[in-house]
């Protein structure tokens, strides 16, 4: 049965994979560009999205490119509160109850220190939460191709801010060329200090880089784990074993990971009773929303409504919350789900 879009907006939802530097109003870019005398590709927000929006990027390394004009502008205190806060007014619009937001607080440390890197957005979150009732956790992102030791140092980062509302470690960035495991001491420190552990493995690189991610790096999800299905034994383990699958269906397209959203191999994850979950990774860059995603899986990928609510609830139930919080947000949103008609 086709559902209406307006129905699947509708749908209480959670979000475990999106960057902060992919979630900016082109407008609020504007305004901080003037604000700091940042030059922009455009001179005005149309023009901005355009020049932001990443159609077919021939690789991950294309798409990334963008984010270097988004970070521009996200260099001050200000700026970074600012942004989170929007983050947090845009999810709630698009019906997002629960968001865990990932960004590298070592790409805004040029004019500030990497502790207001964490406070400013921390209190735009903390702002947008109080008036949205969304709740919002993070995710501190190392990146692939920055040193080992910048990455412990942010793995230390988060744990300091660990009942602030950072609540993961994650790696980043260009996969291809640079493994995981060069980054193993900050996953292990993350992980000896109680902070869950998520990475970005199978997008630009083979089915090795999900296995180091989960066997050497101890990662608890997976950022996309497109290219799992490479490798028939790995696929068998991280579905049988229920390793959360943090997908991307349009991002994916626009990095070449996938020729088009019909042929993602979600639809074969979810089959074989993978835990997926929905994400945009950017709304920015990939000019998508939550809702969007949801509704191109029902289109493309046939996911009738109980299977979207699966869908749902995994997000929910894979969250980095302690286990009694995350229980009573799961009723909550089971209830919710019964009653959108
Ligand atoms: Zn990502």
């Amino acid at each position: 049965m086709t559902l209406s879009q307006d129905l699947v907006r509708r749908l209480p939802k959670a979000e475990l994979h999106v960057h902060l530097d992919g979630c900016l109003r082109p407008q609020t870019m504007l305004d901080l560009a003037l604000e700091q005398g940042v030059r922009l590709p455009a001179t005005d927000a149309a023009g901005l999205a355009d020049a932001l929006f990443v159609r077919h990027a021939q690789s991950l390394e294309e798409y990334l490119e963008r984010y270097t004009i988004t970070i521009s502008v996200m260099q001050t205190p200000a700026a970074l509160e600012r942004i989170a806060y929007e983050f947090v007014q845009d999810a709630a619009a698009d019906n997002i109850r629960y968001v865990e937001v990932r960004y590298c607080p070592a790409l805004h440390d040029s004019d500030m220190s990497l502790i207001q890197a964490v406070e400013a957005p921390l209190a735009g979150f903390q702002r947008g939460e109080r008036e949205t009732g969304t709740m919002v956790r993070v995710i501190v992102s190392g990146l692939r191709t920055l040193a080992p030791k910048i990455s412990e140092g942010l793995a230390r980062l988060a744990v300091d801010y660990r009942t602030d509302g950072v609540v993961a470690f994650d790696l980043a960035g260009s996969e291809l060329g640079h493994p995981a495991t060069d980054h193993v001491a900050a996953f292990e420190y993350a992980r000896g200090h109680g902070l869950a552990c998520t990475c970005h493995a199978g997008e630009g690189d083979g089915p090795d880089s999900i296995r180091d991610a989960l066997h050497v790096c101890g990662a608890q999800r997976i950022g996309h784990g497109t290219r799992l299905f490479e490798d028939p034994d790995l696929e068998d383990e991280v579905l049988s074993q229920g390793v959360p699958l943090e997908v991307c269906l349009t991002s994916n397209v626009h990095t070449h990971t996938v020729l088009e959203i019909g042929e993602h191999p979600a639809r074969r994850y979810l089959d074989q009773g993978g835990v997926v979950t929905l994400n945009t990774d950017s709304r920015l860059m990939d000019r998508t929303t939550l809702s969007q995603e949801y509704w191109l899986a029902h289109q493309a990928l046939g996911l009738t409504r109980a299977e979207l609510e699966m869908v749902i609830l995994n997000g929910f139930r894979s969250a980095f919350l302690p286990d009694t919080e995350k229980a009573a947000l799961v009723a909550q949103i089971e209830r919710e789900l019964r009653e959108v008609r």
